[in-house]
């Protein structure tokens, strides 16, 4: 299923040849990929695309079914997991200081390379992850983006104990699990008048879940803005605490609200968070490995990516949205 227009907004079903691994590359058969909100930005122009046509989806789960010359680290019959990073040069000012995430050669997979809306996707093996048991494929496919990414921000809140959570989708439901895990006291915020979402925050282990415009029974220490609306980065300053800091998570928001500055006053930070770091991914799938989090999902058949990327759209998906090819 393949973006073969710009800013067509639907991808289109075609046939491919099954790809060669080339040295260094493995072939997967796809046997789940999630849809992410970054996806729909492609297929709706909101971010320009390098490639055209281009298959998206980066949060691809499948099985290695052909090996290139010089890899070892996997077998034919790993289960694996191809996260959105798929190249960095190693030699940038970036990659020789444990921040590959900004490479300034990076490529990234369903952007630049053909992504997961497949049933077969090509990978540079060093870029590819086994998977944890445990987890389903469709239950682990959202791990690779809306856990990694979710991950990284969740990191970049350092160790503050009271997390607000803007925007309670795929990667809220996954990073609110960690959170808790880890002791830390959640908050989570959804459009207003969301109750089933907010009850199901709640059951996830969220100490309150209200409307974004709510204040929160207590000051912030650090916030994740997940839902790309750049309005809430203002709403969420305003819950912080002095010292608090705002991630953004996402990689296209609508213009942020200009603001009164006593709002950033006394050392409150915002910042973002761009894609990952291999070193994040293999972080955030030991957690993944120890916990376990619980994934919801909602299948859809690889035909019907269309449906899914509306759902997503309309904001109908609970969960993750995940495309699963026919067996
Ligand atoms: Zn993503
Ligand atoms: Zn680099």
């Amino acid at each position: 299923m393949a973006l073969t227009r710009r800013g067509a907004g639907v991808v289109e079903a075609g046939e491919r040849e099954v790809p060669v691994a080339l040295p260094g590359e493995v072939v997967v058969r796809v046997r789940a990929c999630g849809v992410c909100r970054t996806d729909l930005h492609i297929v709706d122009d909101e971010l320009p695309t390098p490639e055209i046509p281009i298959v998206p989806g980066h949060e691809i789960v499948g099985i290695v079914e052909q090996v290139g010359d010089g890899v070892t680290a996997l077998v034919v019959g790993d289960r694996v997991g191809i996260p959105w990073l798929s190249y960095t040069c190693g030699q940038c000012a970036y990659c020789t200081t444990g921040r590959e995430n900004l490479c300034v050669n990076a490529r990234f997979t369903g952007y630049h390379t053909d992504g997961g809306y497949a049933e077969h996707a090509v990978a540079d093996a060093a870029y590819v992850f086994k998977l944890p048991t445990g987890y389903s494929d469709v239950d682990a496919a959202p791990l690779m983006c809306a856990g990694l990414i979710g991950y990284r921000s969740y990191r970049m809140a350092g160790d503050a104990p009271r997390i607000g959570l803007y925007g309670f989708g795929a990667a809220a439901h996954i990073i609110a699990q960690v959170a808790v895990h880890e002791g830390r006291t959640v908050f989570a915020f959804t459009p207003p008048g969301k109750t089933e979402t907010q009850a199901f925050a709640r059951s996830l282990g969220a100490s309150w879940a209200g409307d974004s415009t709510d204040a929160p029974p207590e000051m912030l220490d650090a916030a994740i803005v997940f839902a790309p609306v750049g309005a809430l980065v203002t709403e969420a300053l305003s819950r912080l605490a002095p010292g608090g800091t705002v991630v953004c998570a996402g990689i296209h928001m609508s213009d942020v609200p200009g603001f009164p500055y006593r709002l950033l006053w006394e050392e409150r930070a915002i910042r973002s968070v761009a894609n990952l770091t291999r070193q994040d991914a293999r972080e955030f799938l030991a957690i993944a490995a120890a916990l376990p989090i619980k994934t919801r999902v909602a299948p859809y058949d690889l035909a019907d990516a269309n449906r899914a990327l509306g759902d997503l759209r309309s904001g109908a998906v609970r969960g993750a949205a995940v495309l699963v090819p026919e067996a």
